[in-house]
């Protein structure tokens, strides 16, 4: 069973940090401590709270950082969201394949966000800022991997910071 039957997909121009919905999607790095793009965004308007939390984890049981396609969950301190679940996109290689990370980066904090029992979750399009991954192909693996969870998140929307990055999305999730 996917999301289909389940599930509004909404793709959507704006800025992550100003959805009002349970949980919003953090484009984060390993380290968990911070960085630019969506991650500076995040950490800059979730405010202290936010970082605490990515401390605290740090210094229990993700000891060594949250692996690629891995998703954790925090508060989202003065954010408009619940919670930010973030997760860690692989950097695009041209030599090898690591789309099946990408798309572990989707279901993973679906599943997430359904245990925590959110009914809406935004997403940025994960790795390709900084990481480098093709929009075009990278909307490609969003799109494989939400219609794949079996989510049962009632909303899910897809935040898209510019024109080209919409328009990639767009073209793979309203074919028209
Ligand atoms: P990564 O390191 O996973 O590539 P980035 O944060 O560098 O993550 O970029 C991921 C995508 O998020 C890029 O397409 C970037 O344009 C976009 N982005 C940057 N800031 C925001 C924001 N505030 N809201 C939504 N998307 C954003």
């Amino acid at each position: 069973m996917g999301t289909s039957n389940h599930t509004r997909l909404i793709v959507t121009k704006g800025d992550i940090t100003e959805q009002e919905v349970d949980a919003i999607v953090n484009a984060a790095n390993s380290s968990l401590l911070g960085g630019g793009g969506v991650d500076g965004a995040i950490h800059r308007k979730g405010g202290k709270a936010v970082l605490e939390e990515c401390r605290r984890l740090r210094a229990g049981h993700l000891g060594g950082g949250l692996p690629v396609g891995h998703a954790v969950a925090t508060t989202a301190g003065a954010l408009p969201a619940r919670w930010v679940i973030h997760t860690v996109g692989p950097v695009y290689s041209t030599t090898e394949d690591r789309g099946a990370r990408l798309a572990s980066c989707y279901t993973e904090s679906l599943r997430l966000a359904y245990d925590l029992g959110a009914s809406s979750v935004a997403f940025p399009a994960i790795s390709t800022g900084v990481y480098r991954w093709p929009l075009d192909d990278a909307a490609r693996i969003a799109a494989e991997a939400i219609h794949t969870a079996e989510a049962r998140v009632p909303e899910i929307r897809l935040v898209l910071f510019d024109d080209t990055a919409l328009a990639a999305f767009q073209r793979v999730f309203d074919p028209s």
